[in-house]
């Protein structure tokens, strides 16, 4: 694989951060993934923006451009031969040289890294004719999910808690309420309407959320943007995430019990088919 890192393409076996980088040390760095199909980038705008806002929420400068920014993530699609995958960006604070709370002087240079990860099948994905099942746990993450930050740990713990109990992935539950899944949004359906929590500082405002939030009203769908409970969920004739890696994934089954018939539910199937199409029609 060519990567990029601060300015260069490189193998990535020559790719170099520093050791005292506060990505590293301190998880004080954001990052965006964005899915490319036929070889072009699904909302790159979406994550802009947002990578922008995670930024400016954390007091980091701007690596560079939006306009460069589209530049490598094309240039690096074209390098790695990609035609359904993902691009993975990272920016940093950097570092001065040394561990130190304290943020380094303001003139230091942000790291940015960005690499692509191949992934045929993206878009005719058999994970998604299946559907996932789904396990909840406590959601114990920081305040501040809005913002993209690479604090992972949780979200990998959740995610071997699943794998463990034969799942394929974990959503997180506070204070009786379903914030989003490890690393997607959540939703359920009944009777016809579409529930999701709503944007807060407690789940990531996702990009896929955004734009299947605008698909389902444009197909005359109802959506509801609500607290719900994983018991709601479970009594629920389907169920579904989003994300950018994923798209619209079916979920079949919660804590156990099935929902529905335990296939894949018509309007997840019906939303992941609508995205995909729009995706390839936008995509840049
Ligand atoms: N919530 C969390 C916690 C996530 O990690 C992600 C994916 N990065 C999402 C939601 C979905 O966001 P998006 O649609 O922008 O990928």
């Amino acid at each position: 694989r060519t990567v990029y890192v601060n300015g260069e393409y490189l193998p990535e076996t020559e790719a170099k951060v520093s050791i005292f980088d506060r990505g590293f040390l301190m998880a004080d760095a954001v990052y965006e993934v964005t899915s490319v199909l036929d070889g072009k980038l699904i909302d790159f705008e979406g994550h802009a923006v947002r990578l922008k806002r995670s930024l400016d929420e954390l007091d980091m400068a701007e690596p560079c451009t939006k306009e460069e920014l589209l530049d490598i993530h094309r240039k690096l699609v074209e390098l790695n031969g990609i035609d359904e995958g993902l691009v993975y960006l990272q920016v940093s604070r950097g570092s001065d040289g040394d561990r130190d709370f304290v943020f380094p002087s303001a003139d230091t240079p942000p790291t940015l890294v960005l690499f692509t990860q191949n992934k045929p099948g993206l878009a005719d994905n058999p994970a998604a004719k299946k559907g996932a099942k789904i396990i909840s746990i406590e959601d114990i993450r920081w305040g501040r999910r809005d913002i993209k930050t690479v604090q992972l740990l949780y979200p990998s713990i959740g995610k071997m808690m699943a794998k463990k109990a034969g799942c394929d992935d974990a959503w997180l539950v506070e204070d009786g309420f379903v914030t989003e899944g490890t690393s997607n949004n959540a939703y359920f359906v009944k009777a016809g309407k579409i529930v999701t929590r709503p944007l807060s500082n407690n789940i990531l405002h996702g990009i896929t959320r955004k734009a299947v939030m605008r698909l389902a009203k444009e197909a005359q769908m109802e959506v509801e943007e609500r607290l719900f409970t994983i018991d709601e969920a479970k009594a629920a004739d389907e169920a579904f995430t989003t994300s950018a890696s994923a798209f619209v994934m079916p979920v079949v089954e919660i804590d156990g019990v099935a929902l529905g018939d335990g296939t894949p539910g018509p309007i997840a199937r019906r939303l992941r088919e609508i995205y995909i199409d729009e995706a390839r029609k936008t995509a840049i």
